[in-house]
């Protein structure tokens, strides 16, 4: 199968939808994914573990934003007078917050990624 264009795949992921049609979408809840798409039946969880890199991923972008804007707050030290337990707990439950703002776009990207890089067909007919 001829590998689909990278700015493709990344339009789709950025859309939450198929990497192979672009039609079906990917979440049919906040976080709960459908297992195949609904268009065309290519199948969101090909093995066991397949969206650990995912994680991973959310993991590092997550990590990623929440240090730069944590290194940026040191720039204005007197910004609040919030005790150091706080301060804590509010990072703690920022960095939950943007974790959870990730973890959709770090599976849809995960997915188009991985069919980018081993294009398949789907393994389904379409719609029954
Ligand atoms: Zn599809």
């Amino acid at each position: 199968m001829l590998r689909p264009p990278l700015r493709q795949i990344v339009h789709r992921a950025a859309h939450w939808r198929c990497p192979h049609c672009g039609q079906g979408r990917l979440f049919r809840g906040i976080f709960r994914m459908f297992p195949r798409c609904p268009e065309c039946g290519l199948s969101y969880f090909p093995e066991q573990g397949y969206y650990l890199g995912a994680m991973i991923v959310n993991y590092a972008a997550t990590t990623a934003v929440v240090v730069t804007i944590f290194l940026l707050s040191l720039l204005f030290p007197d910004f609040t007078t919030l005790s150091t337990n706080s301060k804590v707990f509010l990072w703690m439950v920022f960095a939950v917050a943007v974790s959870l703002l990730f973890v959709r776009h770090a599976y849809s990207f995960w997915l188009g990624i991985d069919f980018w890089i081993k294009p398949r067909q789907p393994d389904l007919p379409a719609k029954e």
